[in-house]
C-alpha cells in the first residue's frame, strides 16, 4: 500500500516534504504494529502449548501409574517406575488439595478385593498401548474370535438373550494388530487422519486386540450407530451385561476418561464381581482402576 503510494507520487512528483514524512511515519507506523502482533501472537501460542503439555503429563502420568499390567508395551514398562513415582506424587497432593469426595471414599470402600494384574483388568486405551506382539489365545465364536478366556462366558450372554427372543448378533470381536493398522490405513486414506481418528483407535490402543471386547448387534440392526440403543436386544444386554461379567466399555458422557466415542455395542469382560461394581456405579474401567490407585494412597 505504501509503495503503491509512494509511486504515484513519483510520478505526479508531487514532493513535498510534508507529504513524505507522513508517508515515512505510516509506514513506520505499519511496520511496528505487524512487529507487535508477531509478538503478541508468538507469547499466546508459547503460553497454551506449555499448558497443553503439563496437561498432557499429568494426564499420562496418572493413567500409567495406574496401570502397572505386564501387556504395555516394553518402552512403556522401561519408564513405568518412574511414571508411577511421579504419577503417584502428583496424584497424592492433589488429593491432599482436594480432599477425597465422601461419595468416592464410599466407593473406595466398597470396593471388590481382586487381583488387579490378573488377565481381566488389562487396561487398554490411546493411553495404555500393546505392542504387536501382544497376541491373546483365541476360539471361534460363531464366526468371530475371542479371547479362549471368555468364550463360555460370552456363549452364556448370547444365549440367555436369544431365550428372551433376542436377535443377537456377534458382529466383532478379537482384531490383530496389523489388521487394525490396516483398518486405520484404508480410513485415513478414505477419511483423512482427523476424521478416521474419531472413530477408530490407532493400532495397540485398540482393546479388541485384547480379544477380551466384542461388538453386540441386532441381526436386524447391526448399524454401529447411536440409535442402535433403541433396540430391544441393547436394552437387554445393557441391563444384564454384569451378570455374565460384562461392561458397556464406552459409556456416554465418559468420552474424555475412556478417549472412544460412545459405543452402544462395545462390551468387555472384567469378570463378575468388576461388572457389577462397574454397572452399579456407572463407571468406566479407567474410573474403576483409579480407585484402587487412591486406596493405596489413602491406606499408605
Ligand atoms: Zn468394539
Amino acid at each position: 500500500m505504501t509503495e503503491k503510494k509512494g509511486h504515484s507520487s513519483k510520478r505526479k512528483k508531487v514532493s513535498s516534504s510534508e507529504r513524505a514524512m507522513n508517508l515515512r511515519f505510516r509506514f513506520v507506523l505499519t511496520v511496528f504494529l505487524i512487529a507487535a502482533a508477531v509478538i503478541v501472537y508468538f507469547i499466546v501460542k508459547l503460553n497454551s502449548e506449555t499448558q497443553t503439555m503439563i496437561r498432557q503429563n499429568d494426564r499420562s502420568a496418572e493413567t500409567e501409574a495406574v496401570s502397572g499390567t505386564s501387556a504395555i508395551s516394553e518402552t512403556a514398562s522401561s519408564s513405568l517406575s518412574a511414571a508411577v513415582t511421579s504419577g503417584k506424587k502428583a496424584s497424592a497432593q492433589k488429593a491432599e488439595e482436594a480432599k477425597i469426595p465422601a461419595e468416592k471414599a464410599a466407593l473406595i470402600n466398597a470396593l471388590p478385593d481382586i487381583d488387579l494384574d490378573s488377565w481381566e483388568y488389562i487396561l487398554v486405551n490411546r493411553w495404555n498401548m500393546l505392542d504387536e506382539t501382544y497376541i491373546p489365545e483365541t476360539r471361534e465364536i460363531e464366526n468371530v474370535e475371542i479371547s479362549t478366556e471368555i468364550y463360555d462366558a460370552l456363549t452364556q450372554f448370547v444365549e440367555d438373550a436369544r431365550a428372551q427372543g433376542l436377535s443377537v448378533c456377534i458382529s466383532s470381536g478379537y482384531r490383530s494388530y496389523e489388521i487394525q493398522e490396516q483398518l486405520m490405513e484404508n480410513d485415513v486414506e478414505e477419511y483423512g487422519e482427523e476424521e478416521a481418528l474419531k472413530t477408530l483407535s490407532l493400532p495397540g490402543a485398540s482393546e479388541h486386540q485384547t480379544g477380551l471386547a466384542t461388538d453386540l448387534t441386532d441381526v436386524y440392526y447391526e448399524y454401529k450407530d447411536e440409535s442402535i440403543e433403541d433396540t430391544d436386544t441393547y436394552k437387554w444386554l445393557l441391563a444384564h451385561c454384569q451378570e455374565y461379567g460384562f461392561i458397556l466399555r464406552y459409556p456416554k458422557g465418559k468420552e474424555n476418561i475412556t478417549g472412544i466415542d460412545y459405543e452402544p455395542w462395545h462390551f468387555r469382560y472384567v469378570g463378575k464381581e468388576a461388572a457389577e461394581f462397574i454397572q452399579k456405579n456407572g463407571l468406566t474401567l479407567e474410573e474403576f482402576l483409579d480407585l484402587y490407585t487412591l486406596k493405596e494412597q489413602i491406606q499408605g
